[in-house]
């Protein structure tokens, strides 16, 4: 075991691990575990074996032996454990020497990143998780998250619109959020910037970490929601990263709803050590026409996007008006009514300008997410497309016909719609998605809808917990 530890690892002092817990992700985006025995270390070389058949997304039956190929540059110390247990990522192999498994989500975003460095270029993402933090109490001792009411909700006591609320009525998480912060920088090197309490309830938290290179950032996001998860449960609470948690059934879009989660995702490219989204001299948001077109390109696919960065039934009940989340594909600087913003207000716009996506949500799984959203980004740079003038006015209270003679398009209004959508439109995903990994990832989304439609959305996202 001892030879297989990075050099940062063993200086962690964890080669006595006893046992070693393997992540991995399916094709719909759930972070799976595999434990071994540390005596079994040699497989941390080897690859350690997977029935590929009882992972979504991944094998037939027939041909079902995988191979998890632990990425040792991922090895850390697991938290909360009472044992020595370390932590490894790993990539996924097929047996018998046949190869990366196509379907490895974490295949796809190495491959867009090598797409990339052949273009001479590299990106750096950076994922803003948002999600809430559910009392026990709300769930009457049943475990599990579940979708609230707004009636629910209300009888809890779960205030609304409370964004940087202070402790302590309103903000009860300060200590877990701390926490968490503790073990991404601890267990992990993440290094945490801002850890807020969110626009809904009382119990809606955005932590934001470090931006980093694409696949890192996708592993990152896996670690942080598992974090999140783990110490959640630790105090008795339930994390919940549903895209619209709290919300009036009969009409989403009503005051009685509450906010939702997103997972904006902020994108800036890079040749060499400069960032080619910056231009000064270019006027609008100091961004370069490099970076119009990456926001063209983005604009040009949004509709087949969606299906991979806003990927649940319950995605489409926050794309609705009033609540932050973006349901029109325009762009704008400051604007959070618009689906691609431009920060502006950083010190060193030099080094920090980026683009930033607000259709994506934490029912996305991160490596097909910002894998699709940097290969939307070339194509609208390969085909120079115009992303057409800022929209700087809230496109919630445009009327339609202002919207369309401005071209401003919607995003889809269903997952049904964006499927569509992604079957007519998904060239630009070449680089990265290979073989049959589109048809499979559509037809385990199908599967969802079908299942949802039969039993209830709340059923189904109690089944789905994403
Ligand atoms: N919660 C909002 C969303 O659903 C975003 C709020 C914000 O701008 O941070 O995307
Ligand atoms: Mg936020
Ligand atoms: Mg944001």
């Amino acid at each position: 075991l001892k030879d297989s530890l990075e050099h940062s690892a063993d200086r962690m002092g964890f080669e006595d691990a006893e046992f070693i817990l393997i992540r991995y992700t399916d094709v719909p985006g759930r972070f799976l575990a595999k434990y071994i025995a540390s005596d079994s270390g040699e497989y941390l070389r080897s690859g350690v074996a997977v029935d590929g058949s009882s992972v979504r997304g991944f094998a037939k039956i027939d041909e079902s032996d995988l191979l998890l190929v632990p990425d040792k540059s991922t090895l850390r110390p697991a938290p909360i454990s009472n044992y020595k247990v370390a932590t490894v990522i790993a990539d996924v192999h097929e047996g018998f020497g046949r190869g990366r498994l196509i379907r490895d989500p974490r295949h796809v975003s190495q491959l867009i990143e090598e797409h990339l460095a052949r273009e001479g270029l590299s990106c750096q993402i950076g994922p803003e998780v948002e999600c809430f933090v559910f009392d026990d109490i709300v769930f009457g001792g049943k475990s599990g998250p579940e979708i609230l009411s707004a009636e629910r909700a209300g009888k809890y006591h779960i205030r609304r619109k409370g964004g940087y609320d202070a402790p302590p009525f309103q903000d009860s998480l300060v200590e877990l959020r701390f926490e968490v912060a503790e073990i991404l920088k601890k267990n992990y090197l993440i290094k945490v910037t801002n850890l807020n309490h969110e626009v809904a309830s009382s119990g809606q938290i955005e932590i934001n970490f470090m931006h980093s290179t694409l696949t890192k950032a996708a592993d990152n996001v896996q670690v942080y929601k598992d974090t999140v998860r783990n110490v959640a449960k630790k105090h008795g609470k339930i994390a919940n990263f549903m895209p619209k948690p709290v919300f009036d059934e009969s009409d989403p879009s009503s005051s009685e709803s509450d906010n939702g989660s997103g997972m904006h995702v902020s994108t800036s490219l890079w040749d060499g050590a400069s960032n080619i989204f910056y231009d000064a001299s270019d006027g609008y948001a100091e961004l370069s026409q490099t970076g119009r077109y990456f926001i063209g390109g983005i604009l040009d696919h949004a509709r087949s996007l969606a299906a991979l960065v806003a990927p649940t039934v319950n995605s489409y009940h926050r794309m609705v008006p009033g609540f932050e989340a973006p349901i029109y594909a325009a762009w704008s600087r400051g604007n959070r009514s618009a689906v691609a913003r431009v920060p502006v207000n950083d010190r060193n716009n030099v080094k920090s300008k980026r683009i930033e996506f607000r259709a994506p949500d934490p029912s996305a799984n991160p490596y097909l997410a910002f894998s699709a959203i940097v290969a939307a980004g070339l194509d609208g740079m390969r085909k120079k497309i115009e992303p057409g003038d800022p929209v700087n006015e809230d496109i919630y209270k445009m009327p339609d016909h202002v919207r369309s003679s401005l071209g401003i398009r919607s995003l889809p209004g269903s997952l049904q719609e964006s499927l569509e959508a992604l079957k007519s439109d998904h060239d630009y995903l070449k680089p990265c998605f290979q073989g049959d990994l589109l048809e499979t990832y559509v037809a385990l989304k199908q599967e969802e809808i079908a299942y949802a439609g039969r039993s209830k959305e709340r059923q189904f996202m109690l089944y789905y917990d994403v």
